[in-house]
């Protein structure tokens, strides 16, 4: 049972001012564009590379975004996806992931275009597991590649959550496109805001054990189920919408997990987090 006085704490950490935490969040890049098309396709290359340290995968984003501009944008890049752009990928890399991936990435993109119209069409209505799991499996059967042969940079974009894993980015990326609710951007509207599962990096985990949203340590599917379930308890309708703030008291406003008096004095959550004095 979650506490009301958690809801208080957590209504107002959404009051705060989330300018800085956009300028540092990856759902500004699809932000950018005012065409669900252009935002879907550059929303999922956000979300894939939405892990390490922002200041190192925004440049990469932004250099693809600028190819994508030399083609007339993201939707007109993935579409007339070629040679000529796979090239263009080759001085591109992040971390494990390689230009081919990249490559991969965008004919997948192309392929599920041709056959839905549109990527979020690939996804439909249903309990997390199966929308999740169908879309990703639908878009998994648009590579033109046999699994056996994917890189490992490109095996960790199309996660089974049968696998146990949270699929953290995908359901990152599903808010960002399901929510109704600013900062995310409401475009498939065909999903259940209900229905989506909390995004669990290692900042939501952390946070949701301080204050009671879950007792699990891991960041794995069911951990994801559990804090999902508190928030649900508050919020029934849209569950996931503490993610945003909750994560970026992580990412932006530096809670390190334990009683830091400069951070955790200025923390909404402090009244209710089991770290919040000293
Ligand atoms: S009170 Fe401190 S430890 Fe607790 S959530 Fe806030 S910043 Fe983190």
């Amino acid at each position: 049972m979650v506490d009301r006085a958690l809801q208080q704490r957590l209504d107002g950490l959404l009051l705060q001012d989330t300018k800085g935490w956009l300028a540092r969040d990856p759902l500004r890049f699809p932000r950018r564009f005012g065409d669900p098309a252009d935002q879907e396709i550059v929303g999922l290359l956000a979300a894939m590379l939405a892990y390490g340290r922002v200041e190192l995968f925004a440049p990469v984003i932004e250099k693809i975004l600028l190819l994508m501009a030399e083609k007339g944008g993201p939707t007109l890049f993935v579409d007339g996806f070629g040679s000529e752009e796979e090239e263009a990928l080759r001085p591109v890399l992040y971390r494990w992931n390689r230009h081919p991936d990249f490559a991969r990435l965008f004919r997948m993109m192309q392929r599920v275009r041709q056959d839905f119209g549109k990527i979020g069409a690939a996804f439909e209505p249903g309990p997390p597991k199966k929308m999740l799991g169908g879309g990703i499996q639908r878009l998994r059967a648009r590579v033109a590649l046999p699994m056996d042969q994917w890189s490992v940079g490109f095996r960790t974009w199309l996660p089974s959550p049968e696998d146990g894993s949270a699929c953290k980015r995908w359901w990152l990326y599903l808010r960002w496109m399901v929510r109704q609710e600013a900062p995310d951007l409401g475009i498939w509207t065909h999903l259940d805001p209900s229905q989506l599962l909390t995004p669990v990096d290692t900042h939501v985990s952390r946070i949701g054990r301080l204050v009671g949203l879950t007792g699990r340590k891991d960041a794995g599917w069911r951990t994801a189920e559990e804090i999902t379930a508190s928030f649900a308890e508050l919020c029934p309708r849209d569950p996931v919408r503490y993610d945003f703030a909750l994560a970026h008291l992580g990412i932006s406003e530096g809670c390190a997990g334990r009683f830091v008096a400069e951070i955790c004095g200025s923390c909404p959550l402090q009244p209710v987090c089991r770290e919040g004095t000293g």
